[in-house]
């Protein structure tokens, strides 16, 4: 079943970033999603975490990425983090599966944040 799926791999994930970054960092709702555009992946909200704490432990939490779009049979274009802009709290932590639509959006941009309320993780550039 794949809620079972869910909640294994909400608790197993928040756990490693409470471990890591050392804070009581909630995964408050894993979520996987369907876009009417094509788009498709997993959503992960967050409570307390910060974009210092990704900026941080980035490279410790890319295998922990990984592994939950793996887990979950999801195919990552972008992993991002969501921002509440104007301010250093992480919202989500998302992957997608892009579609052709969306996908120039994320290829034409450049750097880590391209949009205040975005903080690329992990984005696989198509050859
Ligand atoms: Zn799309």
């Amino acid at each position: 079943m794949i809620t079972e799926e869910l909640l294994i791999n909400r608790a197993a994930f928040e756990e490693k970033v409470r471990k890591l970054i050392g804070r009581p960092i909630l995964l408050i709702e894993l979520d996987m999603f369907a876009l009417p555009c094509g788009c498709a992946g997993i959503t992960a909200n967050t409570r307390g975490l910060e974009v210092d704490d990704i900026e941080v432990f980035e490279p410790q939490m890319l295998p922990f990425l990984k592994e939950m779009a793996a887990n979950l049979g999801v195919k990552s274009t972008v992993t991002f983090a969501r921002i509440v802009p104007g301010s250093s709290i992480v919202a989500s932590l998302n992957w997608r599966t892009l579609c052709t639509r969306c996908y120039p959006e994320f290829a034409r941009s450049e750097g880590k944040t391209p949009r205040p309320d975005l903080y690329i993780l992990q984005f696989e550039r198509k050859k």
